[in-house]
């Protein structure tokens, strides 16, 4: 496709992107590393400049963290619920009205198709706004019948209180920037914390440019403070630091066990959402189109940069030749290309770094033995793209069948019994999500009972919401996000005695 058919960029897109130099976010204002350096941020579909990033390390950390203790008693906290709920609704206006801006900024700093941006990332970010900004007026505490064994008879009233944790550190991937921030930005805010927010290094533009639309909202100064900067100076001061009460990290398991060793020193508080190599089972008895197309997404979607990538493809065996067939015939059809061109279903990955580790996977497989029935190479091209690519025969000890890759890379294996696929599904040392695929209710719920995984889907894929619980078991992390239950973890409680004789 030419450029010349290409959708224009959104003039506050085009705007936004004219700064060139993008600045920390710090005490609601735009400031310079202290350090004074800065990195690039790529498109990866061209491999070009797409901006130059302030490049926050320790000594900015300190000064994001000192903002948002400030703010944490300045008028964020002496704000109504009511109007917490104000602003927050507000910033999910402005962003549902930016939908299309912000879609693009996706597009060009992490490649993903517009078509996903547009249909997924931003009404997901806008309803986790709207979701969060109904609950400030929601957290409460409760009275609880209490008894003193010394003092029979006695009366006393008890009730308990929840209260912002306080400063929260958030480290996030580069996978769904903009997603990732409002999702730990929105619950954080509802509940009255403040937050230093340190977006990936290869993605930092989303979460700058969402820190100005919060101001804009009316969150006032020091509440968002936004480092972009790479993960051993700026997130490793984010996880270690002592004036941090929380940290929700999402990202890789290996990191993952740093960010929990860092955070000893002062007892944060953890939510820990990482890796996945998950499993997507399909019986015999499934709706098989469905499946197919469950299959596809699961492992393809965002170019399979997904923690919740179904990655490995368990198919029973009286159908698993027919459906492989179909599955590889089908990735070979995928339209790869220029990520703004709606048309197109798959971009490039996230870098060059990212392109090259995700090869050498494509290689392991290859060299283990595993069919590679579709794609298993680099498309061609200035940008990060490899082909989705169709491993069949793949043996469960195999490196692909065990490593999270995150790129489009399928680990296809055929089962025969219902033993067998549990067995095997849980033989990882992951638990994200996972899926099964049958007509067979009763089946379906014992698969549900037996998969040892945060997330079941029964006959979907990659269905998330605001209100559902997100996170893992093992390794896969720990804590929920989303609903409710991301309300837990952004307050604490207090317990108040009164004697009332
Ligand atoms: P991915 O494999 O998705 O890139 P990573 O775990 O490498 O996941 O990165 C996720 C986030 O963690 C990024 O924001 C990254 O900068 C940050 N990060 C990387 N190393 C560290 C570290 N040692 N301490 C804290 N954060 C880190």
């Amino acid at each position: 496709m030419s450029t010349a058919t290409l959708p224009d960029l959104h003039p506050l897109l085009k705007d936004f992107l004219s700064r060139q130099r993008h600045k920390l976010l710090i005490d609601g204002a735009p400031v310079d590393a202290a350090s004074g350096r800065t990195f690039e941020t790529l498109n990866p579909a061209t491999g070009e400049r797409l901006g130059t990033v302030a490049e926050g390390a320790a000594a900015d950390v300190d000064r994001a963290v000192a903002a948002a203790r400030k703010a944490l008693s300045g008028p964020w906290a002496k704000l109504s619920p009511a109007e917490r709920e104000r602003v927050l609704h507000k910033a999910a206006d402005l962003l549902e009205s930016r939908a299309e801006a912000f879609a693009q900024l996706e597009v060009l700093d992490n490649g993903k198709p517009i078509r996903e941006a547009k249909n997924g990332d931003l009404p997901l970010a806008v309803g986790l706004l709207r979701y969060f900004g109904g609950w400030p007026t929601k957290i409460h505490g409760e009275t609880t019948p209490v008894s003193v064994p010394y003092f029979p008879g006695a009366k006393f009233l008890h009730y308990t209180v929840r209260e912002p944790v306080g400063v929260v550190g958030a480290i996030i991937p580069w996978n769904f920037p903009l997603l990732m921030a409002v999702e730990r930005l929105a619950p954080a805010l509802a509940c009255g914390n403040t937050v230093v927010l340190k977006p990936a290094e290869q993605t930092p533009l989303a979460a700058l440019w969402l820190g100005e639309l919060l101001l804009e909202a009316g969150v006032p100064p020091g509440v968002v403070n936004v480092v972009p900067g790479f993960g051993p100076t700026a997130g490793a001061a984010i996880a270690a630091h002592m004036g941090i009460d929380k940290v929700t990290f999402t990202g890789s398991t290996e990191v993952g066990r740093e960010v929990v060793k860092a955070s000893a020193g002062n007892m944060k508080r953890l939510s820990m959402e990482l890796g996945g190599k998950s499993p997507n089972i399909v019986f015999a008895d499934a709706d098989l189109d469905a499946a197919a197309k469950g299959i596809f997404m699961g492992v393809f979607y965002n170019q399979g940069q997904c923690c919740s990538a179904g990655s490995r493809v368990f198919i029973e065996r009286s159908i698993y030749d027919k459906a492989l067939e179909a599955f590889a015939a089908r990735a070979k059809t995928v339209r790869q290309g220029n990520p703004l061109d709606p048309k197109t279903h798959m971009g490039p990955l996230v870098s060059a770094e990212q392109r090259d580790r995700v090869l050498s996977y494509i290689e392991s497989g290859k060299k283990e033995g595993a069919q590679l029935l579709a794609g298993g190479a680099a498309a061609p091209g200035a940008g990060f793209f490899v082909q989705p690519t169709v491993f069949g025969g793949v043996k469960d000890e195999m490196t692909i069948a065990r490593e999270e890759i995150f790129g489009p890379v399928a680990s296809v294996t055929p089962f025969d019994t219902v033993e067998e696929a549990v067995a095997r599904a849980n033989g990882t040392d992951y638990g994200l999500v996972s899926a099964v695929w049958t007509k067979d209710v009763k089946k379906a719920h014992r698969m549900a009972q037996m998969i040892k995984a945060g997330t079941v889907w029964i006959n979907c894929y990659h269905f998330v919401d605001a209100a559902a619980p997100w996170g893992g078991v093992k390794q896969s992390g720990y804590g929920r996000e989303k609903g409710p239950w991301a309300i837990e973890n952004y307050t604490t409680l207090k317990s108040v005695w009164v004697d009332l004789n």
